[in-house]
């Protein structure tokens, strides 16, 4: 009886490793959108389920005995399938999830939207000199600067040619602060777009932004639905009962 992994996550690396030292057979799913993903100990497998039915029918047809939905805080469509496949299944689920960031006292300005449509609009007010890091999903929301300048920084790269106006770097965290305080002081930037991803990783932007005076736009994380959250591996183990 197998324990599903939903990834894609650095908590979710950490709890394969956790449960595979325990001996405890564990598969890892992973949606297969980074081309070189950075893989857990442990079975894999990659790609989607096919909607609420298709995890369903794969939960029964895997042997799954628990799910820990370990996935990013902004991958909402999975995290509700899995609230409804392992309903309708009768399979236990445990929703790992980092805590987010809070408003941080030192910044200069710090501005939270319900989502990533009212960023744009946000980050107008605050500067001139975009830093966006909200990821490749939602870059379509910022097409009112479509011929502005901006920096964006994305995992997997754009479209050749969408955003001929933005400089555009390609690559992978984590950041440590003298890498994020240079990049921030190179390119004048004056107002950072983050989503309330959380964790430590890649929070060093966050300390170069207040350190440097430059404003912040959050978006906010969407809501959870899974009765049994946890925000740790250590708390995930112990929901498993085996802490
Ligand atoms: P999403 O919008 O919630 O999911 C879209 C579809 O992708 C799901 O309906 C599912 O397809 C498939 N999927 C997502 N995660 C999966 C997984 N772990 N295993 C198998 N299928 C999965 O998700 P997303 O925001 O595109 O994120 C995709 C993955 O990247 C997640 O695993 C997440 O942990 C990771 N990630 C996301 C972000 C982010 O900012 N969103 C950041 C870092 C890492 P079916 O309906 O066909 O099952």
């Amino acid at each position: 009886m197998t324990i599903l992994i939903l990834g894609g996550t650095r908590e979710a690396r950490d709890l394969a490793a956790q449960l595979t030292e325990r001996g405890l057979p564990v598969v890892t799913s992973l949606a297969g959108r980074v081309s070189n993903p950075a893989l857990p100990v442990g079975e894999v497998r990659v790609g989607g389920f096919g909607g609420v039915d298709g995890l369903a029918a794969h939960l029964a047809e895997a042997g799954v005995r628990a799910v820990v939905d370990a996935t990013h805080p902004f991958a909402a469509t999975i995290s509700q399938n899995a609230v409804a496949a392992c309903e309708q299944d009768g399979v236990p689920l445990v929703r790992l999830v980092r805590p987010g960031w809070e408003t941080r006292p030192d910044a200069r300005d710090w501005v939270w939207v319900d989502d990533i449509s009212q960023a744009c609009a946000a980050m107008e007010l605050l500067g001139e000199r975009p830093f966006l890091t909200s990821g490749r999903q939602g870059l379509d929301h910022f097409a009112a600067w479509r011929d502005r300048w901006a920096l964006v920084r994305v995992v997997e790269p754009l479209e050749p040619g969408a955003w001929p106006a933005w400089t555009v770097l390609t690559t992978r965290g984590p950041f440590d602060l003298d890498h994020e305080m240079a990049l921030l002081r190179d390119h004048d930037i004056d107002v950072l777009v983050t989503k309330n991803s959380g964790g430590a990783l890649t929070e060093p932007k966050l300390d170069a932004a207040a350190r440097l005076g430059v404003g912040v736009v959050m978006v906010r994380r969407p809501a959870e639905s899974a009765e049994v959250q946890v925000d740790s591996v250590a708390e995930a183990l112990r929901a498993l009962e085996l802490a």
